[in-house]
This record gives C-alpha cells, sequence and structure tokens, in this order.
C-alpha cells in the first residue's frame, strides 16, 4: 500500500490504479508507510514514518523501487556503532518526482530519479566544492540518507518507504535507457565500484580483480568489464563461476584453493576487495603487480591487518573508497546507461525483507534483492 496521509489543505491528490497518491500542488508534512527496525538487530515491520513539509528547493519522491545493500544489514546490526531507531534503511533509491517545491529547477513531476547514500551536506566545504559530498567536513557534515541526522535535527529515514523528501540538489536524473528496477543498486553498488575502478584507471590493457561476487562485486565485473579491462573474480568457492563469466569476467577463481594465490602472483594492476569478512589482505597483496593497488569497499567491523613486507616488496598501495559524489555517481549513471549495465536482481515484497536479509548473510544473493515498493 502506497497511500499516504497528507496533512495539509492546499494539496490537490490524485490516486492512481496502483493506490499511489500523487500530489501534484501542496506541500504539507505527511506520514509514509516504511519498513523499519525498532531496535537493533531487530526483525524489519511495516510502520509509518514523518516526512518533512516540501521546502522551497524539496521534491517528493514516489519510490518505486529500493535495493537491500549489505551495508543495511551492518546498520541494523549496529556492526559499526550505535544506530538511530527506528531504522528504516534503504539507499538505492529510484522512483518518481512527485511534487516540486516552489523554488525547483532541476526537476518537474514525472522525472525519473535515484537517491543514494546521502542527502545533504554543508555544500561550502573544499569536498563539497569538489563534488565529494560523501566527505563532507562542514559543519553536520554528510547527512546520510537514513541513520543519519537531518540539517532540521530530525532523523534521516531510507528508501524503504513509499515516498521520500529531499533538496532537488541531491537527486539523479535514471536515464530512460535504465529500467528503474535493475537501476535502484546502481545509487550504491554502482558508484562504489564505478569510482575506484574509475580512479585507479580501469581499461584496456588492466588487469583487475573483483573479490567476492555479491552485489557490489557483480557490479564491479560488468563495469570494469565495461571499461575494457580484463577481470577476474576472486571468491570463496567456484559456485557462481558460470554467472561470473556470463556478466564479463575473464576468469574465475576460487580463494579457498591456496595454489590461487601462487599461480596469480603478481597478476593484477588493481584489486578492488568488496567482502567485508576477515580476508588476509597480505595475500592479496601478493596478487599484485609492482606499483599495484588494493582498494577495500568491503566494512568490516574489526580492524584489519597486513603485513608491511607485502606493501614495502613492489611498492604496493592499500586504499579505500567510499561510494561517489554527486557528480560522479550521475557520470556513473550515464555511463551504465551507454553500455546497459545494470544489476541483476531479485525483486521481492517488502514482507520478505527479513528472508531477504538472512539471504544476504548466507551469502545467497543473485545478485541484489530490490523491493518492489508497491507493496511497502
Ligand atoms: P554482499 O552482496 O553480501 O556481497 C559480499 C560478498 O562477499 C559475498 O557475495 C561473498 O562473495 C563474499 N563473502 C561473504 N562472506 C565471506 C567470507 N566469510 N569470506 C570471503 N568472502 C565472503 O554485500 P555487498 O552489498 O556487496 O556489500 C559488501 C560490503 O561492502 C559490505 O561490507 C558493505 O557494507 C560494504 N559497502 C561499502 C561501500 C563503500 O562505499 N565502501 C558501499 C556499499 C557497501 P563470494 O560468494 O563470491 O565469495
Ligand atoms: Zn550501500
Amino acid at each position: 500500500m502506497t497511500n499516504t496521509t497528507n496533512a495539509g489543505t492546499n494539496t490537490a491528490g490524485t490516486t492512481g490504479t496502483d493506490g499511489t497518491t500523487t500530489t501534484t500542488a501542496g506541500s504539507a508534512a505527511r506520514t509514509v508507510a516504511a519498513y523499519a527496525a525498532p531496535a537493533p538487530k531487530a526483525p524489519l515491520e511495516k510502520t509509518v514514518v514523518p516526512r518533512r513539509a516540501l521546502g522551497e528547493h524539496d521534491i517528493l519522491i514516489d519510490v518505486r523501487f529500493a535495493g537491500i545493500c549489505h551495508s543495511d544489514i551492518h546498520q541494523v546490526g549496529e556492526d559499526w556503532g550505535d544506530g538511530i531507531f527506528p531504522m528504516v534503511p534503504g539507499h538505492e533509491i529510484a522512483g518518481v518526482v512527485a511534487e516540486v517545491g516552489p523554488g525547483v529547477t532541476r526537476w518537474t513531476v514525472g522525472d525519473r530519479v535515484g537517491v543514494g547514500c546521502f542527502v545533504d551536506s554543508c555544500r561550502e566545504c573544499d569536498n563539497c566544492r569538489a563534488g565529494l559530498q560523501q566527505f563532507c567536513t562542514g559543519a553536520g557534515g554528510t547527512v546520510f540518507t537514513y541513520n543519519g541526522v537531518g540539517r532540521d535535527g530530525e532523523p534521516t529515514y531510507g528508501g524503504y518507504s513509499s515516498q521520500l523528501v529531499v533538496d532537488e540538489g541531491y537527486a539523479l536524473r535514471i536515464p530512460e535507457a535504465l529500467a528503474l528496477d535493475t537501476a535502484a543498486p546502481l545509487l550504491c553498488a554502482g558508484i562504489t565500484l564505478y569510482s575506484p575502478l574509475s580512479r585507479w584507471g580501469a581499461g584496456p590493457g588492466k588487469k583487475v580483480a573483483i573479490v567476492g561476487l555479491g552485489g557490489l562485486g557483480h557490479l564491479g565485473v560488468k563495469i570494469a568489464h565495461a571499461k575494457g579491462a580484463e577481470v577476474t573474480v576472486l571468491s570463496q568457492s567456484l559456485r557462481k563461476r558460470e554467472d561470473g563469466l556470463r556478466l564479463g569476467a575473464d576468469d574465475y577463481r576460487a580463494t579457498s584453493d591456496p595454489a590461487v594465490f601462487t599461480e596469480l602472483a603478481g597478476t593484477f594492476d588493481l584489486i578492488v576487495n568488496t567482502v567485508s569478512a576477515d580476508l588476509d589482505l597480505s595475500a592479496y597483496l601478493g596478487l599484485l603487480t609492482a606499483g599495484g593497488t588494493l582498494v577495500q569497499v568491503g566494512a568490516p567491523e574489526k580492524p584489519v591487518t597486513i603485513l608491511a613486507q607485502a606493501l614495502l616488496t613492489g611498492g604496493k598501495s592499500l586504499s579505500g573508497s567510499m561510494i561517489g559524489g554527486l557528480p560522479e555517481t550521475q557520470e556513473m549513471l550515464d555511463f551504465c546507461a551507454e553500455h546497459q549495465v545494470t544489476a541483476e536482481i531479485e525483486l521481492i515484497r517488502a514482507d520478505q525483507i527479513n528472508e531477504a536479509y538472512a539471504r544476504v548473510l548466507a551469502s545467497d544473493v543473485r545478485y541484489r534483492f530490490v523491493i518492489d515498493a508497491s507493496t511497502i
């Protein structure tokens, strides 16, 4: 159900055949249907959450699809520290503009838009000015899409909900060539792999390894392949080998076989590690060419350790990467439209979210769960 309570008098609404209330004017605060974890580690359940009245530059988005990122599970579980509850996760959001504030210039009703991991930032610090809003150092810092606090002092609630209000500058255009359901995961998983693959020059003549064929990893394979790199998947087993090759990998190896680490020693210019489990990164550094880089994007709960010698020998680099800023996220969406890169998804109803979480934790995801928001 996606009907919303429009608690205002200046709102003209029409109810579509799918039950979605589309407002064409007005700016009232409202409550919207959502799925939330009421407490740390608790199963998600149906509820309602507030959405602010549309400000001058705000847009109201009818959420159509929301991807389930492993980060959602980490945050519900407080793996990275205290969370704000009830928590409505979801930062892979694809939808349609339903209403615009009076000062909005970028969007009109009906536009196809995406929202990723953040919904605001200071706009004035060096990082914001450089388009790296995910690293905002201004007052209040980056406002994350959920489990954060907005500049109004209110908690943010994410995409597992029927509608969302965001500043017009923090929505991205989803090109017509991309379907909304398979595009949703691009807003986090896609940009998280696109950014390091671009920064470290994945392209023709470069050998790239992607560690872990999950939500992030499978998009890493597709994007690296589309950029022209030679791609190898380093997975725990060979169970998903056929899929990996179909998605664009040139080779697929099981890291459970220790021989892989001698056979492939000194092979890769770039390794992107999407795994949050505690891997022996020193062993992976051994797979790099001299001067090669291992980029960590998986976010483990505990500190990682490496042997200094694994870096010194060959003058290798260990780096990290976190999503991407607004300009690069738009660039990624346009790249994906041009190269027809989208996520492989399992579309689920909202009442299947808890089951999906269990399957992600069991590495049983092919390759991203996406919630059909019409079932919220
Ligand atoms: P996912 O869909 O669960 O994929 C993770 C993959 O890691 C699994 O499919 C599995 O691949 C591998 N894996 C799982 N457990 C493992 C273990 N014990 N040992 C070795 N490999 C294991 O998760 P995701 O959504 O892609 O997210 C991955 C990580 O990235 C999470 O920590 C998430 O929070 C983080 N993340 C970071 C950013 C960022 O900006 N840096 C953005 C989004 C997410 P195989 O079966 O192929 O081995
Ligand atoms: Zn994510």
